[in-house]
């Protein structure tokens, strides 16, 4: 019997984990089987701009996965039993069971409510696309006299704003963050970043915080109320229940365990990658969310596994943190590098050129995990078990 690879999720950590790993295991000692709730590979770096209004590229994983032996199935991850080695699913045929021998989770994460009341009913958000065309509908239904507001003064919150200011100028936009916006960047570029959204037009309510998103807008908790036909909550991410469901070892937000190869450390043959993950970086400090460190933990998870599961050497990936690429609409953003400690640096590049070192990396990202196995070596190693196995034989 082949040994049964599962792999949860099929964003940016899942698939290129996969297509590595079929490019590298051998059909005939493996079977890998990917499960995704969407047909499609979604660029999540894009949502905000396919809600302000923009096409995205369609991009099957039937044809991403084409000729990698990988089966794919589309369907909803509901539940994991780690104990059990079971992953349950649903789909428009019902619900089903699959077994497997080893899983590598990479379910990603979505929109982080805080438990804030009202946000589940009323508010927007862009970390997943049937959000983000929710939003996209309902911005068009405002037409040009409409009131956005956008919750959160981090990376989401600063391009769903800007974007939106951009695609849609009639529409009044507002941002309100507990924090300062941008706070954490260096010097220039909070500078740069005030500006544009000052030439944007978008209001900005800092120090507030948001205590109840109601139909109409929002409160604060000094009592403000803020009138919104739409209310977008980007005030950062959560990953799904599932993980801590399941049996497995996670960390207080949710996030799995592991070592620092990406292996559970309650379950050693369950794997995770991307936002799924906890893990401390190269500074010390845990990985942020983000598609750089999906691409780190994915390509350390697969190393790992193809270790482990034919006995050969593990090679250790570097976890880095380099810094934040934000777009401010699609003629302008922000690159702004971090030192060791993740902390910004005094300088960054702005503008036109930063905005376009944005959509290089996004268009380079889709690129590559649209072509899963493109450039890798196609070793095709065998199971340990089956390489003992023929050594059994040929000493027999
Ligand atoms: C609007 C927006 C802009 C962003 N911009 C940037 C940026 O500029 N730079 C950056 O580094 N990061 C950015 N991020 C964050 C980045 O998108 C994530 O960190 C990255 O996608 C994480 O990769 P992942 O593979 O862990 O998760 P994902 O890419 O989200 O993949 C998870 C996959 O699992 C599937 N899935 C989820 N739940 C289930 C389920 N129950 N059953 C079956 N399938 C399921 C999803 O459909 C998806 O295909 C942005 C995120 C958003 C929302």
């Amino acid at each position: 019997m082949k040994h049964r690879i599962v792999v949860l999720g099929a964003g940016y950590a899942g698939a290129y984990t996969a297509g590595y790993l079929a490019r590298q295991l051998h059909c005939d000692d493996f079977e890998i089987t990917v499960v995704n709730a969407e047909p499609d590979f979604v660029e999540r770096l894009r949502l905000h701009q396919l809600a302000a209004g923009h096409e995205l590229p369609h991009r099957p994983l039937a044809e991403v996965f084409a000729g990698t032996d990988i089966r794919l199935r589309v369907a909803k991850v509901t539940g994991v039993d780690a104990d059990a080695r079971t992953v349950t699913v649903t789909d428009n045929a019902g619900v089903d069971r699959l077994e497997y021998d080893t899983l590598l989770y990479t379910l990603g994460s979505t929109a982080a409510d805080h438990d804030v009341p009202g946000v589940a009913e009323h508010a927007f958000h862009v970390a997943a696309r049937p959000a983000a065309l929710r939003l996209r509908a309902r911005l068009d239904e405002l037409g040009e006299t409409g009131r956005v507001l956008v919750i959160g003064g981090n990376l989401t919150a600063i391009e769903a704003a800007t974007e939106i200011a951009e695609a849609h100028p009639a529409l009044r936009v507002g941002l309100a963050t507990s924090g300062e916006l941008g706070g954490w960047l260096g010097p220039k570029a909070r500078r740069h970043l005030l500006r544009a959204f000052d030439r944007f037009g978008i209001t900005v309510h800092e120090h507030t915080r948001i205590e109840r998103v109601t139909a109409a807008g929002a409160s604060a908790a000094d009592g403000t109320v803020f009138a919104a036909d739409a209310t977008v909550w980007a005030a950062g991410f959560a990953v799904h229940p599932i993980a801590a469901a399941s049996g497995l070892a996670v960390e207080p937000n949710g996030q799995i365990t592991v070592d620092r190869q990406m292996r559970s450390v309650s379950h050693p043959n369950v794997y995770a990658a991307g936002d799924s993950v906890f893990v401390l970086g190269e500074n010390g400090h845990p990985l942020p969310m983000s598609c750089a460190s999906a691409g780190f933990t994915g390509t350390q998870a697969a190393a790992t596994i193809i270790g482990d599961l034919t006995g050969r050497g593990i090679k250790a990936s570097a976890l880095p943190y380099v810094g934040n690429h934000i777009s401010l609409g699609r003629k302008d953003g922000i690159f702004q590098l971090v030192d060791e400690d993740a902390r910004a640096k005094p300088g960054a590049l702005r503008g036109r050129s930063a905005a376009r070192v944005k959509s290089a990396i996004v268009a380079t990202s889709a690129w590559a995990i649209s072509r899963p196995t493109f450039g890798k070596p196609n070793h095709r190693y065998r199971s340990a078990g089956s390489r003992a196995d023929s050594r059994e034989t040929a000493t027999a």
